[in-house]
C-alpha cells in the first residue's frame, strides 16, 4: 500500500474532545446542550441505535431524551410532537429515529424539524441553506466526507472533485459543500456515461453509491485522495472455505491505495467521524441558539 491512510477513528475521537469542551463550556454557561429523539414504534434496531446514541451523548456530557411513540398514533400525532419539541426551548436538536412505520412519509416528518434543531441536517430547508452557501447544520455523513478530505490536506481551492453518488444525503450535500470551498465539482451517477473516465480526473474523488468495490484502480488518479463512503455487507469466504458476512466500501481498497495518495478505509473512516459529527451539529445548534443565530 502506498496512500496514506485517513483514519476515521482517530479524527472521530479528536472531534469527539472538542465537543466535550465545548459542552463543558456550555454547562459553565447554563446547562448542557439536549438532544431529542423521536422513535415510533418498536424497531428493534431503531430501540438499538437509541441506546447507543444516549450512551455516547452521556460520554460528552449531551442530555438525551427519548420521546416515543406508538406505532398507531399515526402521522398527525408525529407532527404535534415534532411542533412541541421545535417550540422547547430546553431542545437543541431533534433527530427522527428511522424506520418510520411503513406507509408513513419520511420526508415530510423531516421537514417539520426546524432547521436550527435539524441536527442530521437532511430537511429540505438544511439543504436550501447549503446550496445557497448560507450556515446550516449539514448532513453528518456529508459533513463526515468532507472532515476527511480537509484531514488529507490537499488543496481544496480550484481542485477537480468528482462525487460518485447524487442522494440527498449524500452525494448531493458533499458536491456542495466541495463546491461551497470553491473546488470544481462533478456529480456522476448510474446514468453516467464514462464514470471510470471521470472519476479518474479527480483530485478528490469521493465515492457514495452503495455497491461494493465499484471503484477499481483504474478509476483513480496517481496521488487523488480518495474518500469511500459506502458501506456494504457482502459474504466473502473465509480461509476455511465458509461464508462469512464482512463490511467493505464502495471502493476496491487493495487497488487502490496502490495508486490513492489518500485513501479512507471501510470499516473505520466515514463511519466513526459520521458519528461524532451528530453530536458536534448537537453543539453547534446550542451554540447558535445561545449566540440569537
Ligand atoms: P443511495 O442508494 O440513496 O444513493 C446511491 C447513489 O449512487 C445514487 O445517486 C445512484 O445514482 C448512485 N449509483 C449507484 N450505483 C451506481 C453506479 N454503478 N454508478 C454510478 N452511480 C451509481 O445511497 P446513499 O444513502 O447515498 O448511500 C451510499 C452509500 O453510503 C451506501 O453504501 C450507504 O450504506 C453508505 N452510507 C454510509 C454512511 C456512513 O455513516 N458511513 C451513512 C450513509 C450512507
Amino acid at each position: 500500500m502506498t496512500a496514506r491512510l485517513l483514519d476515521g477513528k482517530r479524527l472521530a475521537a479528536q472531534v469527539r474532545e472538542q465537543t466535550a469542551e465545548r459542552v463543558r463550556k456550555l454547562s459553565a454557561r447554563g446547562r448542557p446542550p439536549l438532544l431529542a429523539a423521536v422513535l415510533v414504534g418498536d424497531d428493534s434496531g431503531a430501540v438499538l441505535y437509541a441506546d447507543s446514541q444516549r450512551k455516547k451523548c452521556a460520554e460528552l456530557g449531551i442530555e438525551y431524551r427519548l420521546e416515543r411513540l406508538t406505532a398507531d398514533a399515526g402521522p398527525r400525532r408525529l407532527a404535534e410532537l415534532i411542533g412541541r419539541l421545535n417550540g422547547d426551548d430546553a431542545v437543541d436538536g431533534v433527530i427522527l429515529q428511522q424506520p418510520l412505520p411503513k406507509g408513513w412519509d419520511a420526508a415530510a416528518a423531516q421537514s417539520a424539524v426546524l432547521a436550527e434543531k435539524d441536527v442530521e441536517g437532511v430537511s429540505p430547508q438544511s439543504l436550501g441553506l447549503l446550496a445557497y452557501g448560507r450556515p446550516a447544520l449539514l448532513p453528518c455523513t456529508a459533513l463526515a466526507a468532507w472532515e476527511l478530505v480537509r484531514s488529507s490536506g490537499v488543496g481544496v481551492e480550484g481542485a477537480e472533485a468528482v462525487v460518485i453518488g447524487r442522494s440527498q444525503i449524500v452525494g448531493r450535500p458533499i458536491g456542495l459543500i466541495l463546491l461551497n470551498n470553491h473546488a470544481t465539482v462533478t456529480t456522476c451517477h448510474t446514468r453516467t456515461r464514462d464514470l471510470a473516465g471521470t472519476a479518474r480526473r479527480a483530485d478528490i474523488l469521493v465515492v457514495a453509491a452503495g455497491r461494493p468495490r465499484l471503484v477499481t484502480a483504474d478509476f483513480v488518479k496517481p496521488g487523488a485522495v480518495v474518500i469511500d463512503v459506502g458501506t456494504n455487507r457482502v459474504e466473502v469466504a473465509d480461509s476455511d472455505g465458509r461464508q462469512v458476512k464482512q463490511t467493505v466500501g464502495d471502493v476496491d481498497f487493495e487497488s487502490v491505495s496502490e495508486i490513492a495518495g489518500a485513501i479512507t478505509p471501510v470499516p473505520g473512516g466515514v463511519g466513526p467521524v459520521t458519528v461524532a459529527l451528530l453530536l458536534r451539529n448537537v453543539v453547534d445548534a446550542a451554540e447558535r441558539r445561545l449566540a440569537g443565530r
